[in-house]
């Protein structure tokens, strides 16, 4: 049995004076016996968000993180710099890092391996933008994506991957339960024919315009272990959500 993972992605929000008061408003209202619950919030709200959830069960994450260790990245952030926070998770390969900061598979590959170095469990995004949807062509997208990024590695079950059909990412427009199975199973699939059974045990989420109302049916769904929640995890109704109806 999988157990469920909530991520919140805050993306590039919320001042790291705001964070006190919003996590104070949720963290005691929250059901985590049953599953793992994440905040990822921007790096320099990381220190404040890792002190306030210390003593609960709510874990944090970084949106992001460099494949060296240090030296002259200017502008960046090592896995080894989170790791030495207290920071437990890392997203790698969010399709905004793809798509505004060139972002690939190769180092989605390279962020993955130094992810699992470091001791930080990597949330790796995949997902198809509509014009690939359209054509036909979501899992070998899908599938091209996985295979480039994880075939070098030696992955275990630690992994999370985010399924997130780029079209659904902010949009409102949630794939139907039907679609994020068949494309989570599909994830599933393709990481049983690189490393074998660990697939099983291999949490798969949903990503895309996730919310309270949405949550409960999708998290029904067999191949699906959680859910990557953007817009949602801001607001208060992070609480509806996380404690979604089973
Ligand atoms: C995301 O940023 O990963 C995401 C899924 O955003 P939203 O829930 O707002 O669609």
């Amino acid at each position: 049995m999988r157990k469920k993972v909530i991520a919140g992605n805050w993306k590039m929000n919320k001042l790291a004076s705001e964070c006190g008061e919003f996590l104070n408003s949720i963290l005691t209202e929250i059901n985590t016996d049953d599953k793992d619950v994440i905040i990822c919030p921007t790096y320099v709200s990381l220190p404040s968000v890792i002190n306030i959830t210390k003593g609960t069960n709510v874990k944090t994450g970084a949106q992001n993180a460099h494949y060296e260790t240090s030296g002259a990245y200017t502008g960046e952030v090592s896995c080894e710099m989170l790791k030495d926070i207290g920071c437990e998770y890392v997203i790698i390969g969010h399709s905004e890092r793809r798509k505004y900061f060139a972002e690939t598979d190769e180092t989605v590959s390279l962020k993955v391996k130094k992810a699992y170095e470091t001791g930080l469990v990597p949330i790796m995004c995949i997902g198809e933008s509509l014009e690939e949807r359209e054509e036909g062509k979501a899992f070998d997208v899908l599938s091209a994506q996985i295979t480039n990024a994880l075939r070098p590695l030696d992955i275990d079950e630690k992994l999370i991957v985010a399924y997130e059909p780029i079209w659904a990412i902010g949009t409102g427009k949630t794939a139907t339960d039907e679609q994020a199975q068949e494309a989570c199973a599909f994830v599933r699939k393709t990481l049983n024919t690189l490393f074998g059974d660990v697939s099983e045990k291999i949490r798969v989420l949903y990503g895309g315009s996730v919310n309270a109302k949405n949550i409960s049916s999708l998290m029904q769904m067999p191949d699906i272990d959680g859910a990557l929640v953007g817009g949602a995890s801001l607001k208060t109704e992070f609480i509806q959500l996380v404690n979604y109806d089973k």
